[in-house]
């Protein structure tokens, strides 16, 4: 998209572009995927230090001690005091990247950044979006930009299922009333509202027997998976969910169990899940999967009368969020992008951002993009030209210009 802005707009909202782009390259350049987070962060509090980022502005929260996975850091909060009126804003992005990054190598040709080791994507997602939180807070920091009470979350673990986020230690972030969250390309894309998630492990047991000596005598695991997963798909539970006009889809993702083809399947792990808008879909869903496995379990018995079990385990991924498009936070985006002569375009995400686990604890967020294109792949890419635009509407949305 090409930009119309008059120069007299853009001169409000100008940035030092060059330090943006060196900026930017310097955080691509430090390791950092899911879990091994301690360095990145260590680089984003260390670049912010040069430009005069007092120490006690800094924390970190605890966050990956309550993650299944570790982590060697939690999430990094860096709050500056307000110089001007208003709420609390705050600006977020996640710091960890996919393993498909690891040894990534930068380089930057034209206005493009790539990897030049073969088989590695850059780590445009999300440095592209540390890029441009640290942009705005150096612009902030040396020009003494006046702006309302300020924080800055760098979240861990969003990769491997928005931990950082749901587990965001929220006396530390300083009950922000307006938040944004750079996680994606376009910058013009902006994401008021998403999905939620729930996974649903099923754990059955059947009876082991000899395939070829008393098959009879056995229950079968994959026999009662297999009937559940007719069903569901049969009555419309599975795939795409459409009830009485309301959205979701389900998914049988994974299916691991069995030892030997000569034994009876004694043990077998489904792992699946559902989205929807919907709260009421998603547990219908859910409710729609225990039944089916229950009632396959049920109906399957052996020649001595044995019946196989059950066990379905439901837990919440992430919460649903819809922003109002009257919302302030709403509205605000879409005021920084027409100053910058972008054309906003709304949207609501089919997966999970760490803006839904803010929203689950009632903090609104606008998603925005800060350049990274073809994410989670060996072609990834910064779009610098885009990056650029990311950081402008970061520091408009930091200092209300
Ligand atoms: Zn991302």
């Amino acid at each position: 998209m090409r930009k119309t802005t008059s120069e007299k707009d853009s001169n409000t909202l100008t940035l030092d572009q060059d330090r943006a782009i060196r900026t930017v390259m310097e955080l691509l350049s430090v390791p950092g995927v899911s879990c091994e987070e301690r360095r990145i962060a260590d680089k984003i509090v260390e670049v912010l230090r040069r430009h005069g980022l007092p120490k006690n502005a800094v924390a970190f929260d605890t966050a990956h001690k309550k993650s299944s996975h570790g982590g060697n850091v939690g999430n990094l909060i860096i709050k500056l005091p307000g110089t001007a009126s208003g709420p609390r804003r705050m600006l977020m992005a996640h710091m960890d990247t996919v393993p498909i990054c690891r040894n990534a190598k930068p380089v930057k040709r034209g206005n493009i950044i790539r990897s030049a080791r073969k088989g590695t994507g850059v780590g445009a997602d999300n440095r592209s979006g540390c890029g441009a939180l640290v942009a705005a807070a150096m612009e902030i920091l040396d020009r003494k930009l006046p702006h309302p009470p300020l924080t800055f979350l760098f979240t861990v673990q969003e990769e491997i299922g928005l931990i950082g986020a749901r587990h965001v230690d929220k006396r530390l972030i300083g009950s922000p009333r307006l938040a944004f969250n750079w996680d994606g390309g376009e910058p013009d894309c902006v994401e008021i509202g998403a999905t939620g998630g729930v996974s649903l492990d099923v754990d059955i047991k059947g009876f082991p027997a000899h395939a070829g000596g008393q098959p009879e005598q056995g229950v079968s695991a994959a026999v009662i998976a297999a009937c559940a997963i007719a069903e569901l798909e049969e009555k419309g539970w599975l795939g795409l969910v459409m009830k009485n006009g309301v959205r979701g889809t389900s998914n049988v993702g994974m299916v691991r169990g069995g030892e030997a083809t000569n034994v009876v399947m004694e043990h077998l792990h489904v792992k699946c899940e559902c989205r929807s808008y919907s709260v009421r879909l998603r547990r219908r869903i859910s409710e729609a999967y225990r039944k089916a496995f229950e009632k396959a379990a049920r109906k399957l018995t052996s020649s001595e009368g044995k019946r196989g079990r059950v066990k379905i385990k439901c837990t919440k991924k992430y919460e649903a969020f819809k922003l109002p498009k009257s919302s302030r936070c709403v509205r605000e985006v879409i005021r920084v992008l027409h100053r910058l002569g972008r054309k906003p375009a709304l949207q609501y995400s089919n997966g999970g951002l760490d803006a839904n686990w803010l929203a689950d604890r009632g903090i609104q967020v606008a998603t925005l993009g800060a350049g990274s294109c073809n994410a989670h792949t060996d072609s990834e890419k910064l779009l610098l030209d885009q990056f650029i635009v990311g950081c402008k509407t970061a520091l408009g949305l930091a200092t209300k210009l």
